[in-house]
C-alpha cells in the first residue's frame, strides 16, 4: 500500500516545490498533475527520484470536469491498494485586466481553472478520502482572495471563492478525519510573477523581498503532515508581512 499525494499544477513553480517537499518530508508517492508542459512535469519527477522519492505523471486540465473525472477514477481503479491521502489544489492562472476592459473569456478562464478546477478535482478525491476516513486537502489561495487586488477582479473572485469553499468543506468532512485548509501566498518568485516589477513591488513587503516557492512548500508540507491534525478551515498567510 502506497500513501499518495496529488498535486495539481506540479510541473512548475509552487506546485513543483510542493510535490518535491511532500515526497521528501512525508515520503509520499506524488501524482504530478500538469496541463500541457510534459517536459517540465518529467523534470519534477526526475528531481523527486534524485532525492530518493517516487511519483508519476497524471496529466489533466483541471477546468474540464470530464477529463478530471476520467483521470482520477481510472487511477483509483488501477491502484486499489493505494491511498490518496493528500490533495493540493494548486493549479491556477492569471488573466489580469482592469474590470472596464475585462473580456468574458478572461473572467471565465480564471474562474474555471482556479475555482471550478478545485471543485472538479476535490469532488472525486474527497469521495475516496471519506471512504478511507482520512485526508488532507490544501487549497492554494492568494493574498488577492483576501485583500482584493486591482486589475485582478477575476483572480480575486476565484481565490476568495476558494477560501470560502475551504471553510465550508472543512466543516462537512471534519468527522471523517479530513482536514481542509488554504494557504494564501503574497508575491512568490515563479513564472506567474516573472513579468512583475520586483524591485518596485518588494518595497511594499516588510521583509523587502519576494518569497520562494520552497517556503510555501514547507507550509503545505506541515499542513499535510500528522502534526497539523487539529487545524482545519484555516487560511494561512505567507507573504513576508505584506498583509494579514
Ligand atoms: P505558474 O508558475 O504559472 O505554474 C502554474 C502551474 O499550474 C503549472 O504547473 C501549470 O501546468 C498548471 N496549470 C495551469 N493551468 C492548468 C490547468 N487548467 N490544469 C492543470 N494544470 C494547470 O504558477 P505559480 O506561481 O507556481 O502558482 C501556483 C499557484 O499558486 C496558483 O494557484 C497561483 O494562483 C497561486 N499563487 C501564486 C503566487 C505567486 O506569487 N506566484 C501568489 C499567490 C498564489 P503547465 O506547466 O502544464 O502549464
Amino acid at each position: 500500500m502506497k500513501k499518495c499525494a496529488l498535486v495539481t499544477g506540479a510541473s512548475r513553480g509552487l506546485g513543483k516545490a510542493v510535490a518535491m517537499s511532500l515526497a521528501k518530508d512525508l515520503e509520499l508517492h506524488v501524482l504530478i498533475n500538469y496541463a500541457s508542459n510534459k517536459g517540465a512535469a518529467e523534470d519534477t519527477l526526475s528531481q523527486i527520484e534524485a532525492n530518493g522519492g517516487t511519483g508519476e505523471l497524471l496529466p489533466f486540465d483541471v477546468a474540464s470536469h470530464e477529463e478530471v473525472r476520467q483521470a482520477i477514477e481510472q487511477w483509483l481503479k488501477d491502484h486499489p491498494e493505494d491511498r490518496l491521502e493528500v490533495l493540493v489544489n494548486n493549479a491556477g492562472v492569471t488573466r489580469d485586466n482592469l474590470m472596464v476592459f475585462m473580456e468574458e473569456e478572461q473572467f471565465d478562464e480564471v474562474i474555471n481553472t482556479s475555482l471550478k478546477g478545485m471543485y472538479n478535482v476535490t469532488r472525486h478525491v474527497v469521495q475516496h478520502m471519506v471512504r478511507k476516513r482520512y485526508g488532507r486537502i490544501i487549497n492554494m489561495a492568494s493574498l488577492s482572495g483576501l485583500k482584493g487586488v486591482p486589475g485582478q477582479v477575476n483572480y480575486s473572485a476565484a481565490k476568495g471563492g476558494m477560501i470560502a469553499a475551504t471553510k465550508a468543506l472543512a466543516q462537512e468532512v471534519a468527522k471523517r478525519k479530513i482536514t481542509v485548509n488554504a494557504v494564501a501566498p503574497g508575491f512568490i518568485t515563479s513564472d506567474m510573477t516573472k513579468d512583475l516589477d520586483e524591485d518596485q513591488l518588494k518595497k511594499f513587503v516588510p521583509m523587502n523581498r519576494f518569497g520562494e516557492a520552497e517556503e510555501v512548500a514547507d507550509l503545505v508540507s506541515f499542513l499535510a503532515s500528522s502534526k497539523a491534525a487539529y487545524i482545519t478551515g484555516e487560511v494561512i498567510n505567507i507573504n513576508g508581512g505584506l498583509y494579514s
